[in-house]
């Protein structure tokens, strides 16, 4: 069974032109996906459509074998790492990556388990009392996927995380998504329009062009296509 399955999606917003047309996808369990296209293709769409912070026009989402088109986005049990990170200014970065938990009455003593657990994965140990403010951003960019990879989520999302990242940076923390992804096996859905991440990180890449699905191939068939 497809750990997500995307069937004949549609998505039309108010102007009445499919933003997303027809698109069917299935994502295996402990897949790495990469939807890539250039600006307005749809990927944004058709990720928020995935965690359900859009309603589907027309088609079935199904997540875990169940169809969630109707599922609010905290009965999905999926993790999304935004491209601006979204973290909490108030708040250290032990906080920030603890809250899912804290949302879900996790007792403490697993909390404080499972932050430091991610913390020490993602080489955050000596910087959980500190502020976002007072952080990087590749730190920032790893206490937003530490705070992804708390929860035990049937899916990974990522909308550009890089985007925001010099260079050099992005290098980094392309290897560092990479490995993470493989050492937790965890499904992962990865939307880019960076040609480089596209064919550097997935198991395959997804294609879209003006909503449509154009193309779904291994990096490498992709790469050796004429
Ligand atoms: P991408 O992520 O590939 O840049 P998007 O999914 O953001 O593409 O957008 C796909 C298309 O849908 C674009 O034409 C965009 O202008 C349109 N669109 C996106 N969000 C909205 C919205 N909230 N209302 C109306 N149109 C939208
Ligand atoms: P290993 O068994 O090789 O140590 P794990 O799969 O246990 O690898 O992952 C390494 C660490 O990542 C674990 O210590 C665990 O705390 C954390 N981890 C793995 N999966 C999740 C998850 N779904 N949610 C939160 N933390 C996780």
């Amino acid at each position: 069974m497809a750990a997500i399955e995307m069937k004949n999606i549609v998505k039309k917003y108010a102007d009445g032109f499919p933003a997303v047309n027809d698109v069917s996808i299935d994502i295996a369990d402990g897949e790495f996906l990469i939807l890539v296209g250039p600006s307005g293709c749809g990927k944004s769409t058709l990720l928020r459509m995935i965690v359900g912070l859009e309603d589907i026009t027309e088609g079935d989402m199904v997540i875990g074998g169940k169809r969630v088109n109707d599922k609010a986005p905290r009965d999905r049990n999926l993790s999304m790492v935004f491209q601006n990170y979204a973290l909490y200014p108030h708040l250290t970065v032990y906080e920030n990556m603890a809250f899912p938990l804290r949302l879900s009455k996790t007792p403490d003593t697993e909390v404080d388990e499972r932050v430091r657990d991610a913390s020490a994965l993602l080489e955050l140990d000596e910087h959980l009392d500190r502020k976002p403010a007072n952080l990087s951003g590749g730190q920032r960019q790893r206490v937003a996927m530490g705070r992804a990879i708390v929860r035990s989520a049937d899916a990974f999302l990522f909308d550009e995380p890089l985007s925001n990242l010099d260079a050099k940076l992005r290098g980094q923390m392309r290897t560092e998504i990479a490995r993470l992804q493989r050492r937790l096996g965890i499904t992962t859905v990865y939307v880019t329009h960076d040609q480089t991440e596209a064919m550097t990180l997935g198991d395959r890449v997804a294609v879209l062009k003006k909503g449509v699905l154009q193309q779904i191939a291994s990096p490498r068939e992709l790469y050796e296509q004429p």
